[in-house]
């Protein structure tokens, strides 16, 4: 069975702590890989190695540090289909969609190319006789990514593109399910000129992620994942003083008004519901039906179902694979079981579709209709292709629902009305609104985060707060005094 080891210092090093962890291709349901399960002491060497490339790297120019993210940006481009395949082997999203994935992480390295622009500081001449004040941002030296299984390519560069361009070290501990499009990155990032040790991986699980936590030298940890892990990253890793921003998991709502146009809406439900199997943080997870539109929003979304295209993520015929382990397919096919057993109607399930029958880790399309707050389908982040219909009856009942909920990521509103839209935008509590737009994941130039129980800390990921999070604020007050004006003078500084 064909290991994966870490990525330390520039090199492979294969793991010694001798537990290791299985990695499936979903679509056949086989073992393809056995993934290195690091020690703390394996941890350690992680961080040594890129604690001793911090002092070289953050003396690098911005210009140097800006071509190499040119060059990563180059290399990712072309490599765009391996890296898509790579995903779709260990994660099981069709390569579309993976390649769809990638090319949303490429822009955040894009972004990073500015980074001689984004570090730019203030200056005030004269603030006192002679004195002048000015500002700088410095990175903060090694800092930690720990990455989900559902964007193995792209969330670990929503984090280390800005953290290196603003020269810090970078230790990335991905998800153990789909680890090997870590690695390819970082070959990647050494054929691009990345000095040796300015980026690291380390695989694992809650030991790993438990040494970084703890580890002194990690000054700043950014995570992605579950709300109940994300809770325990920012509890521990603040607790231990570092910076966290911790982001979490999601129950998205798609509000639908009388007056949306329903073909669009269903489309919308149907292509952010399913797309990737539902295994996203911003997939729409709840169709709120407002006013009476329920039935005829329910009969547009369940005549598009058929036609959805479920297969091996490598068959360019599918529009939706496997989920990502069986343990997860089952768990979310429970859900059919208890939203009926609690009161909701199953208008298909996806069990009956063949596809369930193969080998990989396969369920059809679901849905589930007339879904209620107090149901386990409603309550719990299912994060897989069962899509729910939640009847209200008036706009303000949809908006006292989404705000409510505990979670709140994304959500959208589907309506013709730009005054309710408009309304929608200031009064709901969620940290990324789309209108008329189903899945609405920020530009890499705005910053992506969610409220509530989405994201611990204060900081949002990527873009301008990302680089906020990446660097530590310094303000020099200056003078070159002229030799004349010197006396003692013990009161306390004045501007004027
Ligand atoms: P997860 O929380 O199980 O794992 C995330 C990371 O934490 C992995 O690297 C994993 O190894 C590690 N981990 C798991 N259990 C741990 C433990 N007990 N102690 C320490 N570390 C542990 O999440 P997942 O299943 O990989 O990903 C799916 C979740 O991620 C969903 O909840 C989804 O909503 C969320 N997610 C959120 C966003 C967002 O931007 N808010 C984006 C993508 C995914």
């Amino acid at each position: 069975m064909e290991r994966i080891n870490h990525w330390i210092g520039g090199t492979l090093v294969p793991g010694e702590s001798g537990r290791r962890g299985p990695v499936f291709d979903p679509a056949t349901g086989e073992q393809t890989h056995e993934v290195d399960l690091a020690s703390a002491e394996e941890v350690d060497a992680a961080v040594a190695a890129a604690a001793e490339a911090f002092p070289a790297w953050r003396a690098t120019s911005l210009s140097k540090r800006a071509e190499i993210l040119f060059a990563i940006r180059e290399l990712l481009e072309q490599r765009k289909p391996d890296l898509a395949r790579i995903v779709t082997s260990q994660h099981g999203k069709v390569v579309s969609d993976a390649a769809g994935e990638v090319q949303r992480g490429i822009e955040n390295v894009e972004y990073a190319t500015g980074i001689p622009n984004l570090l730019k500081g203030g200056f005030s001449e004269q603030v006192s006789t002679g004195v002048d004040v000015y500002s700088i941002r410095q990175p903060l030296g090694v800092v930690a990514g720990i990455t989900p299984f559902n964007f193995p390519a792209m969330v670990p560069m929503w984090m280390f593109a800005n953290a290196i361009a603003c020269g810090n070290t970078f230790v990335l501990k991905p998800s153990e399910k789909d680890p090997s499009a870590s690695l390819f990155i970082a070959e990647l990032l050494q054929e691009a000129g990345l000095p040796d040790g300015v980026f690291n991986v380390i695989h694992g699980d809650k030991p790993a992620v438990d040494r970084i936590l703890e580890h002194p030298e990690i000054r700043a940890v950014s995570f992605v994942g579950s709300t109940p892990i994300a809770k325990h990253i920012y509890a521990t890793g603040t607790a231990n003083g570092k910076r966290v921003q911790a982001l979490g998991g999601a129950k998205n709502h798609m509000v639908v008004l009388p007056d949306a146009d329903l073909d669009m809406a269903a489309d919308a439900a149907v292509s952010a519901g399913y797309g990737s199997a539902g295994e996203r943080c911003m997939a729409v997870s709840v169709v709120v039906a407002v006013g009476g539109v329920g039935d005829a929003l329910v009969e547009k979304i369940q005549e598009r179902l058929p036609k959805v295209k479920v297969g091996a993520g490598t068959d360019p015929e599918s529009e939706m694979g496997p989920l990502v382990t069986r343990a997860h397919r089952d768990k979310v096919a429970g859900y059919l079981d208890s939203g009926a057993a609690q009161g909701a109607t199953v208008v298909r399930d996806g069990r009956e579709d063949p596809v369930s029958e193969r080998d990989g880790f396969y369920l059809g399309v679901s849905l589930l209709d007339h879904v209620t707050e107090d149901m386990d389908c409603y309550r719990d982040e299912i994060f897989g292709p069962v899509l729910g219909v939640v009847r209200a009856e008036t706009y303000d009942d949809a908006v006292r629902l989404v705000n409510e909920n505990p979670y709140g990521n994304g959500v959208a509103i589907f309506t013709r009305d730009g005054g309710v839209a408009r309304r929608f935008q200031f009064e709901v509590e969620a940290g990324m609104v789309g209108v008329n737009v189903p899945i609405p994941v920020p530009v890499a130039y705005y910053s992506f985060g969610g409220w509530k129980s989405s994201l611990f800390g204060d900081s949002h990921m990527y873009g301008p707060e990302g680089v906020s999070f990446y660097t530590r604020g310094k303000v020099v007050t200056s003078r070159w005094p002229d030799p004349a004006t010197s006396s003692v003078d013990l009161g306390f500084p004045r501007t004027r």
